[in-house]
C-alpha cells in the first residue's frame, strides 16, 4: 500500500467529571487526512484544506505526532500528509488530536499496522503537546482507541478502553466564540478542597460503572463537574440555559467539551439526542453567535481507514 486515506474523528474530553483523563469518541464529526509513502525521508504536510494552519511539520501537531513515530521506527523513506479539516481548530472537540491521531495511524497502516493503538497513543501525546504546551491524552485515546476511553495514569501511561453502551449519543453545539486553551487552563484553580475531590472520584467511579453495567440513569447521576465546570462555564455564553434546557429535552447531562467552548451533552437514542439539539438550536438562534450542532453516536472504532 502506498496511500492511506484517513477518518480522524472529533473527540469530547473531560466529560464532566474526568477532566484530562476522560474521553469519547465522535462518529459524525471528523476531518480527513491522507497519508502517502515517500522515497524521500522525513515528514511532510503537503496541503491543508479547510483551516489556516502551518505547514511546517515542527508547528503542526500531524507532523510532531508523526515525527515522534518515525524515530521509533527503521524506515528509509518518509510520508507526505494532506490534512483536510471539518473540525475547527480551537473549538474543544478535538481538532488538533484529530490530526495527531489521524498522522500516526495513517503511518502505522501504511507500515502493516506494527504498532498497537495504545502505543500510537504515546506518539499523538507528542502532537498535543505542541498545540496545548502538555502532552495530554484524552483526546487523541479515544481518537485512536474508539469509544470512551479512562487515562489511569500519565506516568506511566495506562489508557483503559471503557465500553461503550450501544444507544449512547452526543449533541455538541459550538459556539464560535474565541476561548484559547492557555486561557481555558490559566483560570483554573490549583488546588481542591477534599470535600469537592471526593464527589468528583465519586462521579468517575460512577460514569464508568454506567459504561460498564449499561446503565444509563447511573451515566446521568455521575455526569456532574464540581471543580472545572463552575470555573470555566463563564467563558461560554448561554452554558446554564443550555444545561437546563437539554435536561429538560431529557438528556441524561450535559458539561464543557474539552477545554471549550463547546458544549456536549449525552442522550440515550437518536431521538433524544435531536431533540436536544432543537432545544439548543432555539437558544442559540436568537442570538448574535454563530454556531454549529452535531448529533453523533458515540464511535467505537476511532479513526479509521476510508477508500481512497
Ligand atoms: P481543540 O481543543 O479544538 O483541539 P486546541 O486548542 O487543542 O483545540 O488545538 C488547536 C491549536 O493547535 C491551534 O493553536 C492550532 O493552530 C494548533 N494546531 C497545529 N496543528 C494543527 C492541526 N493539524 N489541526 C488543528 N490544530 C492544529
Amino acid at each position: 500500500m502506498k496511500a492511506v486515506k484517513v477518518f480522524c474523528p472529533g473527540t469530547i474530553a473531560n466529560v464532566s467529571c474526568g477532566f484530562d483523563v476522560l474521553g469519547l469518541c465522535l462518529d459524525s464529526v471528523g476531518d480527513e487526512m491522507i497519508v502517502r509513502k515517500s522515497d524521500v525521508p522525513g515528514i511532510r504536510i503537503t496541503k491543508i484544506e479547510g483551516a489556516d494552519l502551518p505547514l511546517e511539520t515542527k508547528k503542526n501537531v500531524a507532523g510532531v505526532a508523526a515525527l515522534a513515530m518515525l524515530k521509533e521506527i527503521t524506515f528509509e523513506g518518509g510520508f507526505d500528509i494532506e490534512i483536510y479539516k471539518k473540525i475547527k481548530a480551537g473549538s474543544g472537540i478535538g481538532s488538533s488530536a484529530a490530526s495527531a491521531a489521524g498522522a500516526v495511524y495513517g503511518i502505522n497502516a501504511l507500515l502493516g499496522n506494527p504498532f498497537t493503538n495504545a502505543k500510537l497513543v504515546e506518539f499523538a501525546m507528542q502532537g498535543e503537546a505542541l498545540a496545548s504546551g502538555a502532552p495530554h491524552a484524552d483526546n487523541v485515546a479515544p481518537a485512536l482507541m474508539g469509544g470512551c476511553t479512562l487515562v489511569r495514569s500519565y506516568t506511566p501511561l495506562d489508557v483503559i478502553a471503557l465500553p461503550t453502551p450501544s444507544e449512547l449519543y452526543a449533541t455538541v453545539v459550538h459556539p464560535q466564540i474565541e476561548v484559547k486553551t492557555a486561557d481555558s487552563r490559566a483560570i483554573l484553580k490549583h488546588n481542591v478542597t477534599l470535600k469537592k475531590a471526593i464527589q468528583q472520584w465519586g462521579n468517575v467511579g460512577g460514569f464508568v460503572s454506567g459504561l460498564f453495567l449499561n446503565d444509563y440513569d447511573l451515566i446521568s447521576r455521575s455526569l456532574e463537574d464540581v471543580i472545572v465546570e463552575p470555573i470555566r462555564s463563564v467563558l461560554i455564553p448561554y452554558f446554564k440555559t443550555v444545561k437546563v434546557a437539554t435536561k429538560n429535552a431529557g438528556a441524561l447531562g450535559s458539561g464543557i467539551s474539552g477545554s471549550g467552548p463547546s458544549i456536549f451533552a449525552l442522550s440515550k437514542g437518536a431521538d433524544t439526542a435531536h431533540k436536544v439539539a432543537d432545544a439548543i438550536h432555539d437558544i442559540y438562534k436568537n442570538s448574535e453567535i454563530k454556531f454549529d450542532i452535531h448529533i453523533s453516536k458515540v464511535n467505537p472504532k476511532g479513526c479509521k481507514v476510508l477508500p481512497l
